[in-house]
């Protein structure tokens, strides 16, 4: 089966809905549409046609969102670069993917040293050509290539087609629900899956996208007294600064605005329930590059009841513990649906994705008795002490616990008598003796599980996403 080409199909069926806003000026489907042909002709120039593998880095602004358009007219793969990735970094992620354009915002251009670099005030200055457009899309079509974030190994480029968007779209709906007045505000990055589904909803949806060039959380709580937006995607520390310039300012939020769809990791039930003090629906999610945005949802019902579950699967996927025999036991968690990506691009196109119709996520979890999925580490950071199952996360979680601690990291050390033993590092707020946190730590972790070094640190090993890299925590011991 093949899809109308999403942006044709909305400008078709509502031509005059507003498509995109931002700052005062706004789009409606049918300008989206014909300024996307326009970029799409400008590209052609280049010799950009279909298949073409198209690297991006830009930040979020309206022209971004024309050039990735202008690429889903043309029939392109567009690979999603991080504008906070370092030179090498993308390099490798440019080398890796063999792209054979390299579309770059101006601002940008000192991080990409390629001879296929096409700025965006070139494409904007070049006469457009004719092209052919893409009336229709395959099922199977990659339309974006989004590289994960690396935290446990090379980031891993992975094909996302247009089914997989489709359905996430679709999932996602089913979930929160839809209006023709919906209005998403978009202050994820744009090259990341949390703000790209933000642009496949619009198209799909027929839904308005509000536009930030980067967040601000007092334009975000403005954004949200006023009753401008009606839906927003965040991760824990945006929700919480969003919710301390409400409380500074005394403020109300509109009773127009809906859900708040919160990703990337666990979010403390004290901001959900401090949002709801506002009003303020927050969805937990669960998801990966490789699922193309959410798999599994927390209800903001069942939040207080389920603290620190990501909820279950939406409609139309399954989750599954590999090798549980009943509820609670942990393991493997294995995921299906139509959201799932057919696989890896590059180095790592070898790397089965899909074994046996699942996709393996690497992601240790286990399903409580009514079927809530509860995240529980990476496999890969699992410590084996003396036969025992330790996970670095749960004694992090504890030593965070402590007023003194504001960041704490756990990987496993080498020892002869256990094989492997749980090491910490902390930053620490104020100065605390180590002694009197391994003593804190005893009172909430079985023995073995104790840390059995903690060391402070200035900071400790980070990526883009500003997740923990344990691999490089090993390399400390
Ligand atoms: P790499 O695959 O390169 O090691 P990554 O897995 O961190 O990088 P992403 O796809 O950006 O790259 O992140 C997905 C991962 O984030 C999940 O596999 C999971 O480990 C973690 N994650 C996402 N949502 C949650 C959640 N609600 N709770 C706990 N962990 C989560
Ligand atoms: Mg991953």
């Amino acid at each position: 089966m093949n899809y109308p080409n999403w942006l044709l199909q909305r400008a078709h069926l509502s031509s005059s809905r507003m498509a995109l806003s931002y700052e005062e000026q706004e789009w409606s489907f049918s300008e989206m549409n014909s300024t996307a042909q326009k970029y799409a002709g400008k590209l052609a120039a280049f010799g950009v046609e279909r298949d073409s593998r198209v690297a991006i880095l830009s930040k979020s602004h309206p022209e971004f969102i024309f050039i990735m358009y202008a690429c889903l007219h043309i029939g392109c793969e567009m690979v999603m670069l991080n504008e906070r990735l370092s030179k090498v970094e993308l390099a490798y992620q440019l080398e890796d993917s063999k792209s054979r354009f390299v579309l770059v915002d101006d601002k940008l251009v000192e991080k990409i040293e390629s001879p296929h670099v096409i700025t965006f005030t070139s494409i904007r200055s070049a006469k457009p050509v004719e092209f052919e457009i893409q009336e229709e899309w395959e099922q199977g079509r990659t339309i974006s290539i989004m590289y994960t974030s690396g935290t446990t190994g090379n980031p891993k480029g992975v094909r996302q087609t247009a089914e997989n968007h489709f359905s996430s779209s679709i999932s996602s709906a089913l979930n929160i629900g839809i209006s023709a007045e919906d209005v998403w505000l978009c202050v994820m990055p744009l090259f990341h899956i949390s703000g790209f589904s933000i642009l496949m909803r619009s198209l799909v949806y027929g839904m308005g996208v509000r536009l930030h060039d980067k967040f601000d959380a007092q334009q975000c709580a403005k954004e949200l007294q006023k009753g401008t937006v009606t839906h927003m995607s965040v991760v824990g520390v945006t929700l919480e600064r969003i919710l301390n310039v409400l409380d500074e300012h005394k403020a109300s939020v509109s009773p127009n605005f809906k859900t708040m769809l919160a990703g990337g990791g666990p979010i403390p039930v004290a901001y959900i329930q401090r949002a709801e003090t506002y009003g303020i629906s927050v969805l937990q999610t669960y998801g990966m590059t490789e699922t193309s945005s959410q798999t599994t949802t927390l209800q903001p019902a069942d939040a207080a009841r389920k603290i620190g579950s990501s909820g279950k699967p939406l409609f139309l996927y399954q989750v599954k513990i590999e090798g549980a025999q009943k509820p609670g036991e942990a393991g493997e968690i294995h995921i299906r649906g139509p959201q799932v990506t057919p696989g890896y691009i590059g180095r790592h196109s070898g790397l089965l994705v899909q074994e046996d119709g699942w996709l393996h996520t690497g992601d240790i979890g286990y399903l409580d008795d009514e079927g809530f999925l509860f995240v529980v580490d990476r496999r890969s950071d699992l410590i084996v002490s003396g036969g025992e199952n330790i996970y670095p996360a749960e004694i992090e979680k504890v030593l965070l616990n402590h007023p003194a601690v504001r960041e704490a990291g756990v990987c496993g050390k080498p020892s002869e008598q256990w094989g492997e033993v749980p090491a910490a590092y902390v930053v620490l707020n104020e100065e605390i003796e180590l002694d009197v946190l391994l003593a804190f730590c005893r009172e909430q972790l079985a023995s073995y599980k104790l840390p059995k070094s903690i060391k402070t640190v200035e900071s400790l090993p980070r990526n883009a996403s500003n997740k923990l890299l344990r691999r490089e925590l090993k390399a400390w011991n």
